[in-house]
Formats: C-alpha cells, structure tokens, sequence
C-alpha cells in the first residue's frame, strides 16, 4: 500500500536525527530527486528549475553519477546540492550492515556529501548510529509515486497541493519511469507555491 505521506507512527519510533521535514523552516519547501543522475531526465528538470529559481537535492546513485559525471556538475554549478542514495540503490532490509555500507561508501567515493538517503526509504535500523556520523539521514513528508504510471500527475498535484506546509520535504525521481509524471507536475507545483509566497531550497546538512 502507498502512503504519500509517511504514518505518523513512522516519525515517532525514528531517531530524532532522521528528518522527515525541515522544521523552522517557514514558507521554505525541499524539493528533491531521487535515483538520478540521467542524461535526459535531469537535464529537464534542471531547466525547470532554472526557469522558476527554484533550488533542489539530488540524491543520485553513484553509478549514474560515475556516468554522467557533467551533468552531476551542472547539478553544483547550477546551485543545488547532492545527496548520497548509495552506488546501486541497495536495499537495507535486504543486504548485510556490511554490504549496506560498503554500498555508501562507494557512492562517496563518486562524489562527496553529507546528506543521505536510503532506497525505497529503507532505513538501515542497525546502521543508523554509524550513518548519522557523516551524514544527515534525509526521509520524506510528501512521496509522489512519480514513477508509478497507475498513479496520475493530477492525482500527485492535488496531493501535494493540499498537504504540504513550510519545511516539507517533496520527492520525485529525475529518471526514464517517472519522467512523464515528474515533468509534469513539477511545474505546475513549483509555480503554485511559488505564487503563495514559498520559496524552494535546497537541503543544507549545516543549517539541519
Ligand atoms: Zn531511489
């Protein structure tokens, strides 16, 4: 079952040091994108991003990174930041401690950045202590399903629309599968919020 926004129950039982939102964050939303980078993908989104102003997080895969390493450039040249979300989207519930950690670190090893989120929100429970050594551990308020195609970009604008406040954290996924929903709710998105008043940040592992 889906849950565009993560149970409640979810936040209580996670360390504090687990963000699902940025709070004090007023009329700030953080956008970020997921499992990137891609050739074409990223290249829009970014371009959507230049036209609005609006900043973002990338948590890339370091072996799409290792690939495309000028458009992960342009990523930093273009005033965003960059997330670890391991080298091969490795699943925590399903790999070793080890494995799971070798897997960040080879990431690292692509390019540097203190901020970290596990694939498919897995949370490596028995990681977590070593991980917030290096990195703050990125979670989500709002999930779109982007890559889902049962799931419609309406369905993903009003959601989002409707549920987020300041400091909600927003993921999408700059890749091939979402890429016709990502494109085109984001800017419809990003224009409403930005009509309101919000501004789009990226994530800062200092200010968290
Ligand atoms: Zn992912």
């Amino acid at each position: 079952m889906y849950f565009f926004s993560p149970p409640a129950i979810l936040k209580w039982i996670t360390p504090s040091y687990v963000y699902w939102n940025v709070e004090n964050a007023q009329r700030k939303i953080y956008l970020t994108l997921d499992d990137g980078p891609d050739e074409r993908v990223t290249t829009e989104v970014l371009s959507i991003l230049k036209d609005f102003g609006a900043r973002a997080t990338f948590f890339c895969l370091g072996k799409n990174a290792e690939k495309h390493p000028a458009i992960l450039e342009n990523i930093l040249l273009q005033g965003h930041a960059l997330g670890n979300h391991t080298y091969s989207h490795c699943n925590a519930w399903r790999t070793s401690k080890s494995g799971f950690m070798k897997d960040v670190k080879k990431c690292d090893e692509v390019f540097r950045s203190s901020l970290m989120r596990p694939p498919y929100g897995n949370l490596p429970l028995y990681g977590l202590n070593e991980l917030n050594k290096q990195y703050k551990i990125i979670m989500w308020s709002l999930m779109s399903f982007d890559f889902d195609k049962r799931i419609a970009s309406d369905a993903i604008v009003s959601h989002f629309a409707a549920n987020t406040r300041s400091g909600s954290v927003w993921v999408f996924h700059d890749n091939m599968k979402a890429r016709e929903r990502c494109l085109s709710a984001l800017p419809l998105l990003i224009d409403h919020f930005m009509k309101k008043g919000f501004v789009f940040e990226k994530l800062d592992a200092r200010k968290l």
